[in-house]
């Protein structure tokens, strides 16, 4: 069975990269769907807490951004996409506020336009801007309004089984229908909810993070980097249980928490990058310097109390309260992390305009691969998802 008709852009998934390729595609003149696994609102993004990286600050520019990402990646990252991701920065803030999202801001004047920014692992420069730590949050759902509000066709429950070409484009079996469409965007997110599934271990992901979607441009003869090098978030949270598979905002350590091993000791700097900061602590607990959760988990210390409380109560608010919910509160002991399966740093080859190796075949966000070389900064994924989301659903558009 078809979808009458056909489109000229099919989006797979929905999250931050998904509907900025949808919302951009459809105000370019084209007719647009997105299909998606779950409901329109399930995904990373729309967990996503700490911030959005982009340089605003007086002191601040979008070569310093590209700098501190080539060295987080190890020199590792595409410098034109990176080159990409950097100056087209501020513009996808000025997007996203023009669409509804409201950037946390100083109550006083303060240089860097008034926003709030924090400085993020591996970053020389504070460039963090944030929405209280419910920034995924805010962007996602401005961009379903967006894209609800305009004539993109939503397919939820429609998970991409098929993808073929054929002479006017791609053929999509999603669910149990068979999409046509002049050109087709991937943005169907990473596959750490699988992973850690498979591995046993705790992960940050939603359960729609599977990775289906780049099994399948694959085997339609896409090209891939770096799939192997998968992102430890340094601070899962290990205790309370309700909290396991948590990510403690990296805004926490960005405020002035810090790590400590079993003898109250700093053992490396916590806002290193963050594969840095991860094998740190996996280092001080395989030295016998970590402690245990009370159901016997590897653990060190995040000492949260040394957070000012302002800063919390405007930064941290859905952490807090997460935390006191479970008994126990952070700005008066430290917690317990460990650790997690958090994101898939490489994926589909892309060139600038998020074009794959293939004619037509798009792909942005996580399932994309260069951005960030082998290891992502925090803060850089929700951008890439808006920059490249914006130029593959303009790029789709135009070429369908
Ligand atoms: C807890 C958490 C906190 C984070 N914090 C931050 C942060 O502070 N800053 C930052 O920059 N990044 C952060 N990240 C990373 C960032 O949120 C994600 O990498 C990014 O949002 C991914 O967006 P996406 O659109 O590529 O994928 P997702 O948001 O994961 O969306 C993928 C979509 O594709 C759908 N899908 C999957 N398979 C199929 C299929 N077969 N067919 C159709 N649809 C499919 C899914 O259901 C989903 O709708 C965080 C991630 C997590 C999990």
């Amino acid at each position: 069975m078809s979808v009458a008709g056909g489109f000229d852009v099919l989006v797979i998934g929905s999250g931050a990269s998904g509907l900025a390729a949808a919302a951009s595609a459809e105000a370019a003149g084209a007719s647009v769907a997105i299909a998606t696994k779950g409901s329109i609102q399930s995904c990373n993004s729309a967990k996503a807490q700490g911030g959005i990286q982009a340089a605003m600050g007086e002191e601040d520019s979008p070569e310093q951004h590209a700098e501190d990402i080539w060295r987080s990646s190890h020199e590792t990252a595409d410098r034109r996409l990176v080159d990409v991701l950097t100056s087209e920065a501020s513009s996808a803030i000025h997007w996203l506020e023009a669409i509804g999202v409201e950037f946390t801001r100083e109550s006083s004047a303060n240089g860097n336009g008034g926003y709030r920014l924090a400085r993020c692992g591996g970053a020389s420069q504070k460039r963090l801007l944030q929405v209280g730590d419910r920034t995924g949050h805010a962007i996602t759902a401005a961009l379903r309004d967006t894209v609800e509000a305009g004539g993109v066709t939503v397919l939820p429950k429609s998970p991409l089984h098929e993808l073929a070409r054929n002479e006017n484009g791609w053929a999509a079996r999603c669910g149990d229908e068979t999409i046509h469409a002049g050109t087709v965007v991937l943005a169907a997110g990473g596959r750490c909810f699988a992973e850690a599934e498979r591995r046993g271990e705790l992960s940050t992901n939603h359960p729609g993070a599977t990775g289906e979607v780049t099994r399948i441009a694959l085997d339609t003869g896409a090209q891939a980097r770096d799939l192997d090098a998968l992102q430890y978030h340094p601070n899962g949270g290990a205790w309370p249980e309700t909290m396991q598979g948590y990510s403690i905002p990296e805004t926490t350590r960005a405020y002035g928490a810090v790590l400590l091993n079993a003898d109250g000791e700093e053992f490396t700097d916590s806002l290193a990058p963050r594969d840095v900061v991860s094998d740190a602590i996996f280092e001080e607990v395989a030295k016998g310097k970590g402690v245990e959760t009370p159901d016997g988990r590897p653990a060190v210390y995040l000492d949260t109390t040394r957070i000012d409380p302002h800063d919390a109560e405007l930064s941290l608010p859905y952490m807090l309260r997460r935390y006191r919910a479970g008994g126990i509160d952070p700005l008066a002991e430290r917690i317990l992390t460990y650790p997690v399966l958090h994101y898939q740093n490489g994926g589909l080859v892309i060139d600038t305009e998020g074009e794959t190796t293939l004619e037509g075949l798009y792909a942005c966000g996580e399932i994309a691969g260069g951005t960030h070389g082998r290891n992502r900064m925090m803060g850089n994924s929700l951008l890439e998802c808006v920059v490249f989301g914006r130029r593959a659903g303009r790029a789709a558009a135009a070429r369908h």
